[in-house]
């Protein structure tokens, strides 16, 4: 595997005790230790110990990487776990261990306590309050750059030299309701785009969910107001990329139906972007 091109900042091998027979890995699944940040304190309980818990990569809070597992060995780190139907992700998944504190609670003065009792500043540990579906509320310490680097430089080298992986996600994704790692400061997504070199996924899934418009290629903006927004995803996030002149008549490229509303996708003023489709009319034909 060649990861000199990437920025990590080591890389060791420490063997764990714990690991099965051969697999061919289609799927990278990405966790945190949920402990102490002390270099080596998460790796070495990884190694062994009494719970029979393995995994292949451990990254540190500095981004040195360990490694603990073979990539084609079988390690124990998702448990009861399913990916699209495929249940037992450790019998086709690399895992990554990132070195995290887990779910934390607020311990007042500007500190958040672990479940290991420590307690970290707030803004010198960069932890922030945060509620999602997948998590539930919580404070969550950030990743470090280095982490990151680590872990992107990590499965584009995986993905490069396994020719069977085709995905990457974390442990809540494979395991929901019973996993919250990653936390939600993780981004997944980023990571995602980059290495599977693909667009941005919310592209992705807009394209998923919408077709070839089919008939008339042209429609008129008719707002009630001068001009219509023009977003990047057919959404109402804030992601605003042009307003169109009421009147205009737009090439529409593609429409579906978004959280029950109908949006286009539409080319103007040099770039695509995403219109909801109320605001429209069927082009006037000049008399
Ligand atoms: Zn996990």
């Amino acid at each position: 595997m060649k990861l000199s091109r990437h920025k990590i900042t080591t890389a060791t091998w420490q063997a764990a005790k714990h690991f099965g027979g051969t697999i061919e890995p289609s799927l990278i699944v990405l966790h945190d230790t949920a402990s102490r940040l002390d270099e080596g304190s998460a790796a070495t309980y990884l190694a062994n110990n009494g719970a029979k818990v393995s995994v292949h990569f451990v990254v540190e809070r500095d981004g040195s990487l360990i490694q603990q597992v073979a990539t084609n060995r079988r390690a124990n780190h998702a448990g009861r776990s399913d990916y699209h139907g495929q249940t037992g992700c450790n019998g086709f998944s690399i895992g990554i261990e990132i070195v995290n504190p887990g779910r934390m609670t607020a311990a007042g003065h500007g500190f958040a306590r672990s479940w290991f009792k420590e307690t970290f500043n707030v803004e010198t540990f960069h932890i922030h309050e945060v509620t999602t579906d997948e998590h539930g509320h919580g404070w969550w310490m950030d990743y470090t750059p280095e982490q990151i680097a680590t872990v992107t430089a990590l499965c584009t080298a995986l993905f490069a030299g396994i020719p069977t992986l085709t995905d990457i996600r974390t442990h809540w994704y494979v395991s929901p309701g019973r996993k919250t790692d990653t936390n939600p400061l993780f981004p997944l997504e980023a990571i995602r785009a980059k290495v599977l070199g693909r667009d941005d996924p919310a592209d992705l899934a807009a394209e998923e969910q919408s077709s070839r418009r089919q008939g008339q290629q042209l429609v008129q903006i008719a707002t009630r107001g001068s001009r219509l927004n023009m977003r990047r995803w057919p959404s109402f996030n804030p992601n605003v990329i042009a307003a169109i002149p009421d009147g205009t008549a737009v090439p529409v490229i593609r429409e579906g139906i978004f959280a029950g509303r109908p949006w286009m996708r539409v080319l103007w003023g040099g770039q695509e972007g995403w219109i909801v489709a109320d605001y429209t009319a069927e082009l006037t034909k000049p008399t």
